[in-house]
């Protein structure tokens, strides 16, 4: 299927194609002894992914677990589908998600909220998945792969509180999902995901810099795809975190308004991306997963919660 890529390891790359597009979600399918899936998608990713899995030999009772490195929708909308798909595997989640996945109304409400209409084209619903089937991650965790391998739980909180990233033993990768912010494979360009309302400067670049002390051989990004400078793009995420917090931090300084305060910070970091440079998909891309708008709110709402 073209929306397989195999990165080595038994670790395969799915394009969940949310709302859709391609190349703007990732999902990972470690296929060791007790397969595991790392991040589902939207809820209207979930047959993609299914149909991904089925390819790779992997189908209902196969696999083992399914793991989220948060519960935003783009990451975990699918899991009450895809545990409906794989009634034997366990799905593991942060302590501080593990309820919306058994009970997603309040989830669902606040996301709507902020989406509205856009929510169904976008995400979908994401639907309740049996309690007992849940296993809920501490500061840190383990998910057995079998034959030795395991998937270890590092929490990562800073982009959303109930955050984590994941080392497989046996690859040394690190998935990251949106901590280290949204990588954009076409032009190499990263940007922050500060979204409201859990995005803490110093609770982010401390887990930035535990991602730099797990030593991993490679990134992961849920947005999108493998990277192997390491360090230099840890570095350059703790770099582009700073740099939006200065200035968002200036405009609202001066009174700016949420609009202003938007127009001005994207003004002032465009020349950092190649992709705002181009025409068409990657400039829509970051917009979608790591919009101005979204991020700069982000860090208002967190200024404000500082410094009221
Ligand atoms: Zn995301």
């Amino acid at each position: 299927m073209d929306n397989i890529t195999a990165l080595g390891g038994d670790v395969y790359e799915i394009d969940t194609k949310m709302a859709g597009y391609s190349g703007i979600t990732a999902g990972y399918l470690i296929l060791s002894d007790r397969p595991c899936l790392v991040e589902t998608g939207t809820s209207t990713s979930a047959p993609v992914v299914r149909d991904a899995l089925a390819s790779l030999g992997v189908g209902p009772d196969d696999l083992a677990s399914v793991v989220v490195t948060h519960i935003h929708l783009d990451h975990a909308g699918g899991v009450g589908d895809i545990a409906k798909f794989f009634p034997s595997a366990q799905i593991v989640v942060h302590e501080k998600g593990a309820r919306h996945l058994a009970d997603p109304s309040r989830l669902m409400a606040s996301a709507r909220m902020v989406w509205g209409d856009k929510l169904d084209t976008l995400f979908g619903e994401l639907s309740p998945t049996e309690a007992e089937r849940i296993v809920a991650l501490g500061d840190t965790g383990a998910v057995d792969l079998g034959n030795g391998r395991t998937l270890s739980s590092h929490y990562s909180p800073g982009h959303a509180k109930h955050h984590v990233g994941l080392v497989d033993s046996g690859t040394g990768d690190l998935y990251v999902g949106d901590a280290a912010g949204v990588y954009l494979p076409e032009t190499g360009d990263l940007r922050p995901a500060t979204p409201p309302p859990d995005f803490d400067l110093e609770t982010a670049l401390n887990s930035i810099a535990l991602f730099k002390a797990l030593g991993p051989q490679r990134l992961l990004f849920s947005h999108y795809g493998p990277v192997d400078a390491v360090q230099d793009t840890l570095e350059r995420s703790a770099e582009e975190l700073r740099i939006w917090v200065d200035l968002t931090r200036q405009a609202h300084a001066e009174g700016m308004d949420l609009d202003h305060a938007v127009a001005m910070v994207r003004d002032r970091t465009k020349e950092r991306y190649a992709a705002l440079e181009m025409e068409g998909e990657a400039a829509e891309h970051f917009e979608l997963l790591s919009g101005a708008p979204s991020n700069v709110a982000g860090i208002l709402h967190w200024l404000n919660r500082v410094n009221p």
